[in-house]
C-alpha cells in the first residue's frame, strides 16, 4: 500500500506541473504481470506469463494509479494485465483480422477508403491494450524513419484523390515532436491535403505528453487537426487528462473519441453514458463505439450484437444525439466502417 501510495503522489505531481517528461514516464511503466498484481495488492496468480511471452505489459504507472486497488476486475486494469483467457484456446481468431496487409500501398501506408490514407508512424504505443487488434501487426516490415516515410508521403503526393492524412500506429505521439513537426511540415507540403488527423492514445495514460513543444506544433498547424482519442471508461479522465484536453482544445484540435465495446470493462448502458456524458462535458466528441476487431488472444472481451445494440439503443434515449457514437465493426473489404444492425 505503501509502495503504490508514493507512486501515486509522484505521479500526481507530475501530472500538474510537467516536472517528469514523458519520455521519463515511458521508462518508468509496468512491465510485467506480476509487478502490476503487486502494486495493486492483488494475488500475482492473476498475471499470466504465456499471454505476456505474446504481447508484454505495458502500463505506464499515470494510468496504473487510476486504478482501484485490491479489486481484481477494475476496468482499467482488465485492459492491460494479461490473463489465462488469453491463452486458452480461441480457435477462430485471426491474425490480420481487418484486412491490413492487403490495404498497403506502401511500408505502413493504409488506403482502405475514399480520400484518406493512414500512416502508420511507428509499432510503439505508450500501453498496451490486450484486446487490440494490431497486436499481430508485423511492425517490423513498416518505415519508422524520415527515409521510409518519405516513400508514403511520395505515394501520397502522387493520388490527388487523398485529402485527408491520418497518422496512427502503434501511437504516432510516441514520436518525438521533432520527427512528429517534420512529418507534419512534409504533409502541409503536399496542396491536396486538407486535413490531419491523429489517432493517439497517449494523452490518455501519460497526459504529460501533452507538453508546450506538442502544443505548439498542434498550433501552428496550417491544417485543420481532429485529434481521435481513445477512451473507454469515465475513471481514465483524470485531472490531469481534464486538463491535457483543455490545453488541446485551446491550442485549437477538435477533439473525439473512439473506443471499443469491451466485456467486463464497458459493456453496459451505464458505463458508456457515464464516459460519453464525461466527454462531452469537456468537449470530446464520442465518434465511434468499436465492436471488437476478432483477433487472437482477445475473443474473451466480445460482446454479441444484440447486447451491443442494447447498450446502443440504451445510450440513444438517455444522451443527447451528439453524446452518442456510432456502433460500427471494421469488415475487412467493405468501403467504410460498417454500422452495426443497420
Ligand atoms: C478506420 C480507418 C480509417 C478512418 O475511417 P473513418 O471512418 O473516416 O474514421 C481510415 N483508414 C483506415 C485504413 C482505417 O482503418
Ligand atoms: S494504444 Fe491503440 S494501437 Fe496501441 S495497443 Fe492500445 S489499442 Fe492498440
Amino acid at each position: 500500500m505503501a509502495e503504490i501510495l508514493a507512486v501515486n503522489d509522484h505521479a500526481v505531481e507530475a501530472t500538474l506541473d510537467q516536472s517528469m517528461p514523458w519520455q521519463q514516464a515511458m521508462k518508468r511503466a509496468i512491465r510485467s504481470g506480476s509487478e502490476l498484481c503487486r502494486l495493486l495488492e492483488l494475488s500475482s496468480g492473476l498475471a499470466e506469463e504465456a499471454a505476456e511471452l505474446d504481447f508484454p505489459v505495458f502500463a505506464p504507472r499515470e494510468y496504473v494509479r487510476r486504478m482501484r486497488v485490491g479489486d481484481p476486475h477494475d476496468p482499467l486494469l482488465l485492459q492491460v494485465l494479461g490473463g489465462r483467457a488469453e491463452v486458452a484456446a480461441q480457435p477462430s481468431g485471426h491474425f490480420d483480422a481487418v484486412g491490413d496487409l492487403a490495404a498497403a500501398r506502401s511500408p505502413g501506408l493504409l488506403v482502405k477508403y475514399d480520400r484518406r490514407a493512414l500512416l502508420i508512424t511507428t509499432g510503439a504505443c505508450a500501453i498496451h491494450c490486450r484486446y487490440c487488434f494490431r497486436r499481430h501487426f508485423p511492425y517490423d516490415a513498416v518505415s519508422k524513419s524520415r527515409l521510409g516515410w518519405q516513400q508514403s508521403l511520395d505515394v501520397i503526393a502522387a493520388d490527388t484523390s487523398l485529402d485527408e492524412v491520418i497518422l496512427s500506429g502503434g501511437d504516432p505521439l510516441t514520436l518525438a515532436d521533432s520527427s512528429l513537426s517534420w512529418l507534419v511540415e512534409q504533409i502541409h507540403a503536399i496542396e491536396h491535403v486538407r486535413r490531419l488527423r491523429i489517432h493517439t492514445r497517449v494523452p490518455v495514460v501519460i497526459p504529460q505528453r501533452v507538453c508546450d513543444s506538442l502544443l505548439a506544433w498542434v498550433s501552428a498547424s496550417r491544417l485543420p487537426l481532429f485529434l481521435v482519442l481513445h477512451f473507454n471508461h469515465v475513471h481514465e479522465l483524470d485531472h490531469g487528462v481534464v486538463v491535457a484536453l483543455r490545453q488541446l482544445r485551446q491550442a485549437g484540435a477538435t477533439l473525439l473519441n473512439q473506443s471499443v465495446l469491451l466485456r467486463g470493462v464497458n459493456d453496459s448502458v451505464a458505463a458508456q453514458r457515464d464516459l460519453c456524458l464525461k466527454l462531452v462535458n469537456h468537449q470530446v466528441l464520442p465518434y465511434y463505439l468499436h465492436q471488437l476487431d476478432r483477433v487472437q488472444g482477445a475473443l474473451h472481451f466480445e460482446v454479441p450484437d444484440a447486447e451491443a445494440l442494447a447498450i446502443s439503443r440504451g445510450l440513444q434515449s438517455e444522451l443527447p444525439g451528439y453524446a452518442v457514437p456510432k456502433l460500427v465493426r471494421e469488415i475487412a473489404g467493405e468501403p467504410s466502417k460498417t454500422i452495426v444492425g443497420a
